[in-house]
This record gives C-alpha cells, structure tokens and sequence, in this order.
C-alpha cells in the first residue's frame, strides 16, 4: 500500500492489511479503539462500494477527486474487500478522524475577505450586537464594523432562548435587516440557526452559519451544514467535552463541507461568580489535536462586559483565528444579553489595543 497520487493529502498507512480482529491492544492490554480514513482511487464509483460502506457502518466522504471512506471506532485493519479501491488509508486511534492533526495540517477557511488557518496569521474580530432589534440598530452596527475597517458583522435572528417568555429574534425579518446592511456596507454576515426548521434559510442567507451552543449537537442542523460548503462556525456546547466538540464538527466534514471553524465560548463548571469558564487549555488542547481554525468568544464566557477586554487581549495573544465579541450601540436597552455587550466606545477602545497586540505579533486584523 501507500501509493503516491497527485492529491494534496498524503494519508500514511500505519497497519497491514487483516481484518481479523475489531481492536488493537496496548502492552498493557488495555483496549484501544481505532477508526480509519480510506483515500478511495480516482474513478472508484460511490455506487459500485455502497454494500461495503453499508456492512462496515462506514461513511462515503466526497472529496473532490481524491473521495474518502470514514469507518467507525470498531475497525482497525482495511478490510480486504475494499484492497482495490484503496488508494491509501490511515488508522486512528479514536473518533476524531477527519478533525485530527494527524489526518491533516491546519485548515484553511476563507471568509471572504482573508482567510484564517494554516499560517495564515490572520485574525478575524467579528462584532456585533447579541440579537438583530431593528433597522436603526444593525445600521449602526454595521456602520461600527465598516468604519474600523473590520469585515463581518455577527447578529442573531433565531435566537435560542433559555426561556421561552424572553425575546425570541426577529426570524425572517432579522434575515431581512441584515440583508439590507450586508448590500449597504459590503460587509460579510454571521448569524445562527436555532433549530433544523429555519436551516435551509439561515444557510441560505448567511455567509458564515453560527451554530449556537445549544445547537451543538442537533443532528438536523450539522448535518444540512455538511451539505453546503459556507463556512460553518461551532460553537461549544456549554456542557460539552472536547471529544463531543469535535465529534460535532465531524457531521459537518463528514457531509462535505470543510470549512468548519471551532469556537469555544466557555463552559460550565462549579464556579457561579462568571456566567461560564471560558476553557483556554482545551484551546490550547485543540490546536495540538485538531486541524481546525479556532474562534473565542469572551463576552458569552465571563456573560459581563468589565471582563470582555481583558479576556479578549488574552485570547488574541494565545493566538487563535478570530475573536467573537457582542457590541451593541445601546448595551442596556439591548433585548438580550444586555451585560456582557460593549457600547461602541468601549469595543473602539479595545480595539486599538487588539491592534497593537496584533502588531506586535505580527497578526493581520479583518
Ligand atoms: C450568541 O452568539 O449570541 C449565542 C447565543 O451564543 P451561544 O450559543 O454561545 O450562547
Ligand atoms: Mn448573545
């Protein structure tokens, strides 16, 4: 095995062929799981391997000319039936496959104006208020966005509220507004999907799709993302584990879409003083483990706009692709998250210090 291509991925083959036993065992004996990425050959037609996905519960990857095979956690060796359409595969030691640093470098997303990821040192700070409201408002915002020559403008419209009796977002109307600013400004949307019902038009719409925390693991949602190839930005389930993170962004790759962009947002832990933990470590855990592009977001974390700059300026030295930050012209009349939203003044403020900071890391702003 391990047959060049012409493709840009290079998968190593780690195992010889068999298809004896379902799992690996360490010396010590302990179980290890292991998963697969088959690099199928150029020309195999996904119709003439169907019963074979089908027997191993794999999945068929589209992959421009170089498609790809997933199987589950259960499958160590390349069962010989698929020999002769293998081009190259790779094994893994868990459920993170097409995710993985070891599958792939860095990913590169590109959001329009610039691209983040690889070694791109781009850094995307997206602002905007929690909820678009109404016209004068995302105006206002959008105006902010152009004026510090910034390029994506963030606003919920289908918001995804704890309780059913707070504001819910203008829905189709939000969507409406927006459109209105993105053609006025020429700036670039993120806004986020609620549940599977709106999907279609939210991804329609938007140019970057925003899948909340709530959202993380609906099924409906990330899979309609795996089916568009619109940059799709995953937000961490507050009481999610990395591995669920990332098994999250995998329905995503896994339906052909590899613009996917991890955003961790804190999560909850013991403490009650911060509305969440914004976990830094597990950002530095996913930039060792993961290929993809990560996005923080300070003002969900600490839910308390005192603490947004300080933990902003954090997150940009440690580096990451883009900063996530709620600007809001009128924070206190905001009709959610109305605490941890910066007035305009105060985000112009730290943002001449995300500058510097950019600058003496040699990281491009947009
Ligand atoms: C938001 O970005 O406004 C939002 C609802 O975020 P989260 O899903 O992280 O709570
Ligand atoms: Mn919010």
């Amino acid at each position: 095995m391990h047959q060049q291509s012409g493709s840009d991925q290079t998968l190593s083959s780690l195992h010889c062929y068999g298809y004896k036993d379902h799992f690996s065992h360490t010396e010590s004996g302990h179980k290890v799981v292991s998963a697969m990425i088959i690099r199928l050959k150029q020309g195999v037609d996904p119709n003439s391997i169907n019963p074979l996905l089908g027997a191993l519960h794999a999945v068929f990857v589209p992959n421009g000319v170089a498609n790809l095979v997933v199987t589950p956690s259960s499958v160590r060796d390349l069962p010989e039936e698929f020999e002769p359409f293998t081009d190259q595969y790779q094994v893994f030691d868990n459920d993170i496959q097409l995710a993985s640093s070891l599958y792939k470098e860095r990913r590169e997303v590109e959001l329009g104006p610039a691209v983040i990821g690889r070694d791109h040192q781009n850094t995307a700070v997206i602002i905007g208020p929690c909820s678009v409201e109404s016209r004068e408002q995302i105006r206002k915002s959008a105006e902010l966005v152009k004026d510090l020559g910034l390029s994506i403008l963030r606003a919920g419209s289908y918001k995804p509220r704890t309780s059913p009796y707070s504001f819910q977002g203008l829905a189709e109307e939000g969507l409406k507004l927006l459109e209105e600013v993105r053609s006025e400004f020429g700036i670039r949307i993120i806004t986020e999907a609620r549940d599977a019902t709106h999907i279609d038009e939210v991804i329609a719409f938007s140019d970057i799709i925003q899948i909340g925390t709530k959202a993380m693991y609906d099924q409906g949602i990330l899979r309609k993302c795996g089916k568009t190839t619109k940059p799709v930005l995953i937000k961490r389930g507050f009481g999610s584990t990395l591995q669920d993170f990332v098994q999250a962004a995998e329905f995503v790759l896994s339906g052909g879409n590899p613009n996917v962009i991890l955003c961790e947002r804190g999560i909850r832990t013991f403490e009650t003083r911060t509305r969440f933990t914004l976990d830094l470590c597990g950002v530095a855990w996913l930039k060792e483990h993961v290929n993809l592009p990560v996005v923080l977001d300070p003002s969900h974390a600490i839910g308390m706009a005192y603490g947004v700059p300080d933990l902003a300026r954090a997150c940009m030295a440690m580096g990451v692709e883009g900063l996530l930050i709620e600007v809001h012209p009128d924070p206190a009349n905001a009709k959610s998250d109305p605490a941890q939203q910066l007035n305009h003044q105060q985000f112009r403020e730290l943002f001449v210090t995300l500058q510097e900071l950019g600058n003496a890391l040699g990281l491009r702003i947009f």
